[in-house]
């Protein structure tokens, strides 16, 4: 028996792990139903959707969108509420209605409705890495005060849970190592790298994800974001916080125990299995991932970061170190930059020096509310722009 049904508010629902989360609900309506489906503007996407899972809301952050969605509800007969804008993703994600909450916006758009989730006292299962580095002391408290379930789907963090102590301590771990596949540019020297295109930054040889975190992965910020987000979740210093590179994306990560007992986690890249394990969660699912073929992948590859190709990396261990809101300013600098690159308004090399050039002008600041944060991410966001213009400037 699988229990009483669960209600799931699915935030980024159009994305590409909001794809893979209605694939897992799919299999099982004996266990899940949609509450709420968000997207941010592409109204026939999720229109889509809603005619497939009948939610009982659906959103989309653009306000404009609004009518559309609204007269495309109606003309399919559906009663799903039609609501919309920031407001509107947090009053679905706080929703008594909604026991789960996925959050799977991208960027710090997500924030603000990964935070009411928390402060709601959700199941939360938190895709959303950006809200962490930004806010992960503020989401770490919320949670704690309403009583949340912080469940990490982001692969790495998701085989950290996995192979963490069972009873939530931190006892005999000597350290975290998080995998990197090292993206499609793993191996270049630097210079090889000044005039790749934003569709070879895209082509992940293992993963299949929406653009901005498949940037993240090509130079490596990716993992350090990861970093950041592991500190938060798990408690640890960076010290404590190492990565290796692992082509095959098949290891997630490990803990190693100061016994010398090294725990891993395994499977093959496709990230059903981290949101079957958090919306069944302390139960397993099956996930329509197919069983690992050993055999199959014959062997498994280790090496070290190429900081010097991969600066990204180094800057996200700095803005640890430094505290504050520095953490906030990197993401800002970093979205800004990635947005700029995809549009081909800045080289790939250009994205590390924009933000090491936003982490040198900006102190970062206080971080001790979600406002000032806001404030220090627009001032982030303001300053990076500033410098892409004065780049391109002959
Ligand atoms: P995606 O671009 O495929 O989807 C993003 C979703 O967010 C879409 O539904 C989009 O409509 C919505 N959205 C975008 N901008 C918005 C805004 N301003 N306001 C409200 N909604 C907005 O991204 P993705 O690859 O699914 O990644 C989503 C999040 O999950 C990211 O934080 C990413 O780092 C994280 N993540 C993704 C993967 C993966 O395999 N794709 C793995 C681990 C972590
Ligand atoms: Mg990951």
């Amino acid at each position: 028996m699988a229990g009483p049904l669960k209600t799931i508010a699915l935030l980024g629902a159009t994305g590409s792990i909001g794809g893979s989360t209605l694939d897992v609900v799919a299999r099982h309506p004996d266990r899940f139903r949609i509450g709420a489906l968000s997207a941010n503007g592409r109204v026939d996407e999720l229109l889509k959707l809603c005619a497939r899972f009948r939610p009982d809301a659906a959103v989309v952050a653009d306000e404009t969108a609004w009518p559309a969605l609204r007269d495309g509800l109606a003309a399919l007969g559906l009663g799903t509420r039609a609501l919309a804008g920031a407001a509107a993703l947090e009053e679905v994600a706080a929703d008594p209605a909604n026991d789960t909450v996925v959050a799977a916006i991208v960027g710090a758009a997500g924030v603000a409705s990964t935070l009411a989730a928390a402060r709601a006292g959700k199941r939360l299962l938190l895709a959303n890495k950006e809200s962490v580095v930004l806010a992960g002391d503020l989401l770490l408290q919320a949670a704690r005060a309403g009583g949340a379930t912080i469940l990490p789907v982001d692969s790495e963090h998701n085989a950290i849970y996995q192979c963490l102590p069972a009873d939530g301590g931190r006892q005999g771990v000597r350290r975290l190592l998080l995998t990197a596949s090292g993206g499609p540019f793993r191996g270049r020297r630097r210079a090889d790298l000044a005039n790749v295109t934003p569709d070879q930054a895209c082509a992940h040889p293992n993963w299949s994800m929406g653009r901005k975190i498949s940037v993240d992965s090509a130079t490596l910020m990716n993992k350090g974001l990861e970093v950041i987000e592991a500190r938060h979740l798990f408690g640890l210093p960076a010290s404590q916080i190492e990565v290796v590179v692992h082509p095959q994306s098949v290891i997630h990560s490990l803990v190693d125990y100061v016994d010398g007992s090294v725990l891993a986690q395994l499977g093959n890249p496709d990230m059903r299995t981290a949101l079957a394990y958090g919306l069944a969660w302390p139960e397993r699912i099956d996930s329509g991932v197919a069983p690992l073929d050993l055999a199959a992948l014959a062997r498994f590859d280790f090496e070290k970061p190429d900081l010097d190709a991969f600066p990204c990396l180094g800057l996200a261990y700095r803005v640890l170190e430094a505290g504050g809101a520095a953490p906030a300013v990197l993401n800002a600098a970093n979205e800004v930059a990635v947005s700029a690159f995809l549009q081909g308004k800045l080289g790939f090399l250009g994205i590390p020096d924009l933000i090491q050039a936003c982490l040198d002008a900006h102190p970062g600041g206080p971080a001790d509310s979600l406002e000032q944060l806001l404030e220090t991410d627009a001032e982030a966001r303001r300053l990076a722009g500033d410098l892409i213009a004065r780049m391109r400037r002959p």
